[in-house]
C-alpha cells in the first residue's frame, strides 16, 4: 500500500512531486475528483498565477498560529519555491510595487503543465474523476471509498482545499473527511472576496480603479487597514485592497459584531495634510473648477460623485469654496463609507478563512494530531493569505513538509 494524495490542486501536486522526489521507485497516488486537475491554477492571478510573493512572513496570513505558519514557511522559504520552479522549467519575475512573482511567460498553463510533467516523470500515478466520499480507519491504513470502487493506503494526504470556487472541485467535502477522521473545523467563510454595496454609488463608477485605503472597524478591535487598489463595480467594490479588508468584515459578522466599512480615497494623508493639499490648489488655481482640481487626487469622475452626493457644486472657483464645505469634503474624502450590503460568495471568493486548525497538524511533517497516517496540506487548513501570492506559498511550503514525511 502505497501513499496517496487527496486532491491535486497546488498543495496536493506539490506533496506528490516532493514524496516522489524523496522515494525515488515508490508509487504514489494522486488522486482527484475532477477530469481535468489544476482548474484552480489556471484561473488564478488573472490566468497567470501568481506563483508567491519575494517576500513571505507569518504576517501576510490570518488564521490559526503564526508559529506553526513559520515553521512550514521556514522548511520551504520562496527562496525554494524559485529555484524549484526554475527546475522544472518555469522562470519566474517579480512585479512592483508588491513583489508578486509571476511566470516569464504570463501563463498560468505554463506552471500546470510543469508541475503534471514533474509529477509524471517522477512515477507519480494520477487517477482523476475519483471524488473521495469517504475516508475510512483500518488497522492496515485506511479505504479511500469513491462511487464505484475503493482504494486503499497506508498513509493519506488531504489535499482537498477550501470551498471557494466550488465548480473547481474545492466543494468543501475535505473539511467533512477530516471530522470523520476525528479532526474539528473552524467555521469557514469566503476570503478575498469582492463587496455588494448598498446604495448607487458604486454603479456609476463601474471599471474605475482608483488606489485607497479600505478600513474595517470591528468593534473593541483595532482598526483593519489594506491599502492598494479599489475597483468600483456595478454591485459594489473590489480590487486587492477590498478583496484584502472582505475577510475582516466576514468574519466579524460570522461572530455577530458590529462592523463598518470605508474608504480613505487620499490614502496616505490625514486631514491637516489633505486640507493643507486642497488649500495648496486653492493657491496655485484660485479660479480653477473646484471639480477640475480635485481631479489632480482622486479620478474625475469619483470626485465628481462625491460632490453630488454631499451637494457641493463642482463648477464653484476653487477661491469661493466656504472653508466649512472644504473641511466636509476632506472629512468625506477620509472616512468614505462602503455600506455592505453582502460579500459575492464563493464562486467570487479566492480563498476560504477556518479550517481544520492548526494545532491538530504537526508543523514538522503536517502530519494529524487526532489521526496517525493522516496528513493534511493547503486550504484545508485553517489559514489563509491576503492577496499577493501567499495562498499559493502555503500550498508549496505544506506540501513540500508534507512530502519528506510520507
Ligand atoms: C480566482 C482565483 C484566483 C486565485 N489567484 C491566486 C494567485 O494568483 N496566487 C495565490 O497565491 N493564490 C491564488 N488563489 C488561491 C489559490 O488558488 C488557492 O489557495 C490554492 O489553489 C489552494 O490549493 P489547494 O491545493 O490547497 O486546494 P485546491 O487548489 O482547491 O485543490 C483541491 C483539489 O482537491 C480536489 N478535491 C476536493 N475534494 C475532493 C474529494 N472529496 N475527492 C477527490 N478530490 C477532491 C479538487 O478537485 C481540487 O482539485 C486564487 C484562487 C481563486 C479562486
Amino acid at each position: 500500500m502505497n501513499p496517496v494524495v487527496v486532491g491535486a490542486g497546488a498543495a496536493g501536486l506539490a506533496t506528490a512531486i516532493f514524496a516522489a522526489r524523496r522515494n525515488p521507485g515508490r508509487e504514489i497516488l494522486l488522486i482527484d475528483s475532477a477530469r481535468k486537475i489544476g482548474a484552480k491554477i489556471l484561473v488564478s492571478g488573472g490566468g497567470r498565477c501568481n506563483v508567491t510573493n519575494e517576500v513571505v512572513a507569518p504576517a501576510d496570513f490570518r488564521g490559526g498560529s503564526s508559529n506553526v505558519v513559520r515553521r512550514v514557511l521556514n522548511s520551504f522559504p520562496v527562496e525554494k519555491t524559485v529555484s524549484f520552479f526554475r527546475e522544472i522549467g518555469v522562470a519566474l519575475h517579480a512585479e512592483p510595487p508588491e513583489g508578486k512573482l509571476f511566470p516569464d511567460t504570463n501563463r498560468a498553463r505554463t506552471v500546470l503543465d510543469a508541475l503534471v510533467t514533474e509529477a509524471e516523470r517522477r512515477g507519480v500515478r494520477l487517477v482523476t474523476e475519483f471524488p473521495v466520499r469517504e475516508v475510512r480507519r483500518r488497522d492496515e491504513g485506511f479505504e479511500l471509498v469513491g462511487p464505484d470502487r475503493t482504494i486503499f493506503a497506508r498513509t493519506v494526504v488531504l489535499a482537498t482545499g477550501g470551498r471557494s470556487l466550488p465548480k473547481t472541485g474545492s466543494d468543501g467535502t475535505g473539511y467533512r473527511l477530516a471530522q470523520s477522521l476525528g479532526h474539528t473545523t473552524i467555521p469557514t467563510t469566503p476570503a478575498l472576496e469582492p463587496l455588494m454595496l448598498e446604495g448607487d454609488f458604486h454603479a456609476a463608477l463601474t471599471g474605475i480603479s482608483q488606489e485607497a485605503e479600505v478600513v474595517v472597524r470591528v468593534e473593541s478591535e483595532k482598526p483593519f487597514r489594506a491599502r492598494g487598489s479599489l475597483l468600483w463595480t456595478h454591485l459594489g467594490a473590489s480590487g486587492p485592497a477590498v478583496l484584502d479588508a472582505s475577510r475582516v468584515w466576514r468574519r466579524a459578522r460570522l461572530e455577530g459584531r458590529p462592523v463598518t466599512v470605508c474608504a480613505n480615497l487620499l490614502p496616505g494623508d490625514d486631514f491637516e495634510s489633505a486640507d493643507r493639499r486642497l488649500l495648496g490648489l486653492t493657491g496655485e488655481q484660485p479660479r480653477a473648477m473646484l471639480r477640475n482640481a480635485l481631479a489632480a487626487l482622486l479620478p474625475a469622475r469619483v470626485a465628481q460623485a462625491v460632490l453630488d452626493r454631499l451637494k457641493i457644486e463642482g463648477e464653484m472657483q476653487m477661491a469661493q469654496l466656504p472653508r466649512e464645505s472644504r473641511r466636509t469634503l476632506v472629512r468625506a474624502l477620509l472616512d468614505w463609507p462602503l455600506p455592505v450590503r453582502d460579500g459575492r460568495g464563493w464562486n467570487y471568493a479566492e480563498v476560504t478563512a477556518g479550517g481544520v486548525p492548526l494545532g491538530e497538524i504537526n508543523p514538522a511533517t503536517m502530519a494529524s494530531r487526532k489521526c496517525p497516517g493522516l496528513h493534511l496540506v493547503g486550504e484545508i487548513l485553517d489559514v489563509d493569505g491576503r492577496i499577493g501570492g501567499f495562498n499559493f506559498q502555503w500550498a508549496w511550503s505544506s506540501g513540500w513538509v508534507a512530502g519528506q514525511a510520507i
